[in-house]
């Protein structure tokens, strides 16, 4: 039985946990492709979507700003006045930098090309200067203003961001081109918190590859086509206006990367994310299922094996006594006894049983009827128990025999034992209903002799116990030191 729990247990662990394995990792596996497929599919080209109309929103207000000056009497009147005076358009450029906090504020005229800034004419725009273009292709362009980004023509040394926005008088005629700079550290500061809030990494890309724009904790390469893993792919996203590709990065990590050409700019924006981030939340979530799978699997197998105990116990008790008196059965005398003949060898010791009848129990069953022999014999079993140690098997016999077994005891001591129990049984009638039985007993005591076998013990304390009963019954017979002729089984014999 052992055996077979363990047997129970063992399998109903692997049932739990191979369940539990499999729908743990089949979760995980399912989820990790929903989000590798969520993010090239969804969230990547979203949070571009986002972050470009961010990006055109903070390049909004520049471009309203450069609007109203393109408008402005006073910028079109000075010019149609023939440019005059130098200060009042210094000062309205000084104004509009105050104002909208702009890195720079300018107005280039077309009939002049000079170069208002605050502080003072800078140059004349020339068609030769290549660092001019930018004021030629607005005079040609169709747009009422073109974004551009540059050096500043104020500070060689930093780059930003122009709205060109074009000057018209009131009959539409050309008078030059205005507008404002703006640093490109407005847009660095969208890429930055883009980056903190979503775990993105995010960069401008010319069209020659270049990075022209990232946030300060960028690590890749100057140019998309050295990154190792992006160089392959740097083709595709050069020549397409967007593009989704996946890319093993430097570190062995999978990328996936959204670009998208921002026209305005004519740079690409570059979104990436690597699954590290939702790979770990979906591990944490793998974790905990593994650990609650742990638990709930203790659990049950807590549950199991207290259920199976319990009903083992029963089993074992059902099976070991007997349910009218509560003593010991046969089966159980028979274990005790191998148990201990086989440990006699090496630790030699006294053995003796006792076996007990009572004496004419026919006629209390006849006298009392059957319940109340019923309730001779359990009372019997009690005061037995009361006469004997803790360690002593008592076992029911026969109908009204009993059997103890009394290990580490000799004969003399297992017959006063025996005769203890019999003075108790005649001391204590039984109480039932109004009546009182009165009964005595007859015991047959032997000690285990050498080499003996329980048949032989048990028929000599048999023939004991036939003598007791011969003699006039009520006492306590030792057996003799040798086994009898022929053992008995009860039931079979009449003690006359
Ligand atoms: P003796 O002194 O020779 O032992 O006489 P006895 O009448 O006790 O004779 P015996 O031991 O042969 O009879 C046993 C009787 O016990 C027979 C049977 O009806 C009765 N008996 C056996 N088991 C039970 C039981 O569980 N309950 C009751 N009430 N009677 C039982
Ligand atoms: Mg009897
Ligand atoms: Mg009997």
């Amino acid at each position: 039985m052992p055996g077979n729990k363990v047997y129970l247990i063992t399998v109903l662990t692997l049932m739990l946990l191979a369940g539990f394995i499999a729908t743990t990792l089949i979760s995980y596996f399912a989820a990790a492709r929903t989000l590798s497929s969520q993010v090239a599919e969804e969230t990547l080209p979203l949070t571009s979507d986002n972050i470009y109309s961010e990006i055109q929103r903070d390049l909004l207000t520049p471009v309203l700003i450069s609007s109203l000056m393109a408008r402005d009497t006073f910028v079109r009147d000075w010019v149609l006045d023939g440019e005059g005076e130098v200060a009042p358009m210094l000062r309205y450029l000084q104004e509009i930098m105050d104002e909208y906090r702009t890195i720079t504020a300018f107005f280039v005229s077309d009939r002049t090309f000079r170069y208002y800034h605050p502080s003072g004419v800078l140059k004349e725009v020339s068609p030769e200067d290549p660092v001019d273009s930018w004021y030629f292709r607005v005079r040609e362009s169709r747009a009422p203003y073109e974004i551009n980004v540059d050096t500043d023509t104020a500070d060689r040394s930093r780059l930003s961001i122009f709205v060109n926005y074009r000057v018209l008088d009131y009959e539409g005629r050309l008078l030059g081109v205005t507008g404002v700079g703006l640093g490109v550290d407005a847009v660095v500061r969208t890429i930055e918190a883009y980056q903190r809030r979503y775990g993105r990494t995010i960069y401008f890309v010319d069209r020659e590859g270049h990075v022209t724009l990232h946030g300060s904790d960028y690590s890749g390469a100057r140019r998309i086509q050295d990154a190792r893993g992006l160089g392959q792919r740097a083709l595709q996203v050069l020549t397409s206006p967007s593009a989704s590709i996946t890319y093993e990065r430097h570190d062995g990590r999978l990328v996936y990367a959204n670009s998208r050409l921002v026209p305005e700019f004519g740079w690409y924006l570059m979104v990436e994310q690597d699954t590290v981030r939702g790979i770990r939340t979906i591990e944490t979530s793998l974790l905990i299922n593994i650990l609650l799978a742990l638990a709930v699997t203790a659990l049950v197998l807590f549950g199991a094996y207290l259920t199976l105990s319990r009903y083992q116990q029963r089993l074992e008790q059902m099976a070991t006594t007997d349910r009218l008196s509560g003593a010991a059965n046969r089966q159980v005398f028979d274990i005790v006894f191998e148990h201990i003949a086989a440990t006699l060898q090496r630790d030699p010791r006294p053995v003796s049983v006792i076996l007990l009848d009572i004496d004419l129990f026919k006629e209390v069953n006849d006298s009392f009827g059957h319940p109340g022999g019923d309730v001779v014999i359990r009372q019997l079993v009690e005061l037995i128990h009361r006469c004997v140690r803790e360690e002593d098997t008592v076992c029911r016999w026969g109908g009204e025999e009993f059997l103890v077994l009394l290990d580490r005891c000799p004969a003399e001591r297992a017959r006063a034992v025996a005769e203890g129990i019999r003075e108790a049984v005649k001391r204590e009638p039984t109480v039932f209903g109004r009546d009182r039985i009165a009964i005595t007993i007859s015991a047959g005591v032997a000690e285990l002799l050498p080499g003996e076998g329980a048949t032989g013990i048990i028929g000599r304390a048999d023939a004991a116990l036939y003598r007791a009963k011969r003699e006039g019954r009520d006492r306590v017979y030792l057996a003799e030191g040798a086994a009898p002729v022929a053992a008995s089984v009860p039931g079979q014999r009449r003690y006359g």
